[in-house]
């Protein structure tokens, strides 16, 4: 059995963006694994009915009895669809396309808001950190993850219009903060896809750093191949590739992140 490694309350971080394709799952998946080869003991909570964070941990998805959605709706216990992964120290509830239904099913569910939360509490202080790989969305899902967090980290994908939305998202922030989950906040923004060829690239991450600040990460994870090769192989590109820049910048990444952790 893999124990965790700090003390203290756990990191619950939701990777969040409503944009699709910025690179939320490419994260939980590569930033988990790389965490884990620093010894940390995380749980990657797969909150997207696409089901890529499960799969890219060379989950099946086709072989899975139950999912998040179980949990969620039908009050299956975590520890009953926590699984462990091929990457040691990284541990994946897995999510699939059943867990579209969990939108509007939930409307009419008591304390719908908070049912995550409330699911993951009694398996929290397992974990040294617990990521949830939010859907594209800002509806009652994208809400469940904000109120179980304790910050979120934003992707922002290096292209022309990366900051289009933010605001909207930041709203979504405030409105759960005052109403929910006081104490949410902003653990990081990570720009990705990166290409330093590009002038373009170059001038996104200045206007987001302008815009965000200190809080965005000095790491800037690399457009790379491999990083695009690696779910279809069910692994992280830390496994897949490790020498590749793209696998070096997600163990940067995770230096970064343990590093917020002790502020
Ligand atoms: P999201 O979860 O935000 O929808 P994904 O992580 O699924 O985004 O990424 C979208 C697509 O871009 C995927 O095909 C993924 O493999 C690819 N991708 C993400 N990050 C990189 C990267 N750094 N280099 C190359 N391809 C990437």
């Amino acid at each position: 059995e893999y124990q965790r490694k700090t003390d203290g309350t756990p990191r619950v971080i939701a990777i969040i963006n409503q944009k699709g394709g910025v690179g939320k799952s490419t994260t939980a998946v590569n930033l988990s694994a790389a965490l884990s080869e620093r010894g940390m003991k995380v749980l990657l909570i797969d909150f997207d009915p696409q089901g890529n964070s499960t799969s890219g941990l060379g989950i099946e998805k086709e072989e899975l009895e139950q999912c998040i959605y179980d949990a969620l709706i039908r009050d299956v216990k975590a520890s009953e669809i926590i699984h462990e992964t091929e990457t040691p120290g990284v541990y994946v509830i897995p999510a699939t396309i059943q867990l579209a239904g969990a939108e509007i099913e939930l409307v009419s569910a008591m304390a719908r808001e908070t049912r995550l939360k409330e699911l993951i509490a009694p398996v929290k202080d397992e974990f040294d950190f617990i990521f949830i790989d939010c859907p594209p969305s800002l509806g009652l899902l994208t809400i469940n993850a904000l109120a179980a967090a304790d910050s979120v980290l934003i992707p922002i994908q290096c292209e022309y219009y990366a900051l289009e939305g933010v605001t909207k998202l930041l709203e979504s922030m405030k409105m759960v903060k005052e109403r929910i989950n006081r104490d949410l906040d902003v653990y990081g923004v990570l720009m990705t896809m990166y290409d330093s060829r590009t002038s373009l690239a170059n001038q996104v991450v200045e206007e987001v750093r302008n815009y965000f600040g200190d809080v965005v990460f000095d790491t800037l994870i690399p457009r790379t191949v491999k990083i695009s090769e690696s779910p279809s192989f069910g692994m992280p590109v830390t496994t897949y590739a490790p020498q590749n820049k793209g696998a070096e910048a997600y163990f940067s990444l995770a230096d970064e992140v343990i590093d917020r952790a002790s502020r």
